[in-house]
């Protein structure tokens, strides 16, 4: 489909999956050499930025993150913004103050969380990219329930700048696409350093070695408690590596079991800390009562306008960071995370990457989801949480459908830099996977 084909139906087809938050107004693509979209916790300009939360309705920042800045400097035309879990607190982006996408390959689930807008736009447009960000999963959990390649760089990668920050010592901006030669090209547009964000200025370059990957170690503890389905896809993709010339090797990675404990302590810890900013005066529009006492006024705003999840974070994360809490659980979740890297380093000495399913299920259906308990979803993410607490590039790559028609993916890990490792794999594998697009109705 042309691009102009795509810039007048953007309308329909998001009135159909709800992708987008806020869309352009300007359907003409004039010269643009590509379209792109980015998770709405991306700062904009012009274009309204709510990083899924109520608190931020009529945000119009001043500034373009560095992502989407880069993006446009390469003749990129930014169309959307696209719709997640509030601040990203989620894993079906069903914690939203706005809109809720749906999945491609079915209406009535979910496109995962918490880029799951991005997923959506990645698997719906042709020749789509979209810029998702990851704290624990949020580009790997809805990239496989929606079918498309998606990439979370090394930590540090990327510039954060203009990044509506959910953990800083965690986020990551990273790649989605139905495309798998996509990831190199626009992981090499966006990152890189920026003085901006001192976290990115010290890095080595990013390599396009177009090196292959040799060996894969699978932990055992990565195939634990996987539904039939996608452990059946699994073992097909594995044989499938083998095939390909590949060592696969299973080895035991004790640690990811605390990973997702571990993760939750941290992630909210930083959450509670980073909301403290959302009061009703500096972002969106004044929505209460200005007569009132300041930290009236303040907690009337929050109480209003945070969603659940956001409250459920706040009130967590100040809890493990209390003097007298502190030691038994921000702290330690602290050492348990250096276990977890130290794991990766072990296993990755001998091995290129590791390799485990993305999520242990496919795309559930919304009455499904709101059947579940917060403690059922934080769970769903065992398998993602790892790399990501790691600050390990990590990508999801389609390597099935269940009895439904709805996608399957699994999830390489590489060394902290090792993004060429990663890019080459998905170039290979997408040679002999038979794709299945989904039908798009607008
Ligand atoms: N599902 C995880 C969470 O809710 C990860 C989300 C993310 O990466 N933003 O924290």
């Amino acid at each position: 489909m042309s691009m102009k084909r795509i810039m007048e139906s953007l309308g329909t087809v998001n009135s159909k999956y709800q992708m987008f938050h806020a869309m352009t107004e300007d359907t003409d693509p004039g010269d643009a050499k590509f379209l792109f979209s980015a998770k709405d916790n991306l700062t904009s300009k012009d274009m309204e930025t709510c990083a899924g939360s109520r608190i931020l309705e009529g945000y119009f920042p001043a500034f373009d993150a560095t992502a989407i800045a880069r993006m446009r400097e390469a003749g990129g035309k930014l169309i959307g913004k696209t719709n997640m879990d509030e601040f990203g607190f989620g894993t079906f982006s069903t914690n939203s103050g706005l809109e809720i996408p749906r999945n491609p390959y079915d209406l009535e689930r979910a496109c995962g969380g918490s880029s799951g807008g991005s997923a959506c736009a990645a698997a719906v447009f042709e020749d789509h990219v979209s810029l998702g960000v990851s704290t624990g999963g949020s580009i790997c959990c809805p990239a496989s329930f929606c079918g498309v390649y998606g990439i979370a760089p090394t930590y540090g990668r990327v510039s954060r700048y203009g990044l509506i920050d959910y953990g800083n010592s965690l986020d990551k901006i990273g790649v989605m696409s139905s495309k798998a030669g996509d990831l190199r090209k626009y992981m090499g547009m966006i990152a890189g350093r920026d003085e901006k964000d001192p976290t990115s200025c010290v890095q080595p370059e990013m390599r396009n070695d177009h090196r292959k990957i040799g060996s894969i170690a699978v932990p055992r503890e990565g195939t634990e408690g996987l539904s039939k389905d996608v452990a059946k896809a699994f073992a097909d993709a594995l044989d499938e590596l083998r095939r390909m010339g590949i060592d696969v090797e299973e080895v035991d990675m004790p640690s990811l079991k605390y990973a997702m404990p571990a993760y939750y302590v941290l992630a909210t810890s930083e959450a509670s800390t980073n909301l403290a900013r959302y009061v009703g005066m500096r972002y969106g529009r004044p929505q209460g009562d200005l007569s009132l006492k300041f930290d009236d006024y303040f907690s009337s705003i929050r109480s209003e306008y945070f969603g659940d999840e956001a409250k459920r974070r706040i009130l967590l994360g100040t809890f493990t960071r209390m003097v007298g809490y502190r030691d038994r659980y921000y702290s330690k979740a602290r050492k348990v995370r250096q276990v977890v890297i130290d794991d990766y380093k072990r296993v990755l000495e001998d091995h290129d990457a590791v390799l485990a399913p993305t999520m242990p299920f496919t795309a559930p259906r919304f009455d499904e989801i709101s059947g579940m308990s917060a403690l059922d979803s934080y769970k769903a993410d065992y398998l993602t949480v790892p790399a990501n607490i790691a600050g390990t590039p990590h990508m999801n790559v389609p390597c099935g459908y269940d009895g439904n028609g709805m996608p399957i993916g699994m999830q390489f890990v590489a060394d902290h830099w090792n993004e060429d490792l990663l890019f080459t794999m998905a170039e290979e594998w997408e040679k002999d996977f038979e794709m299945r697009r989904p039908e798009v109705v607008a």
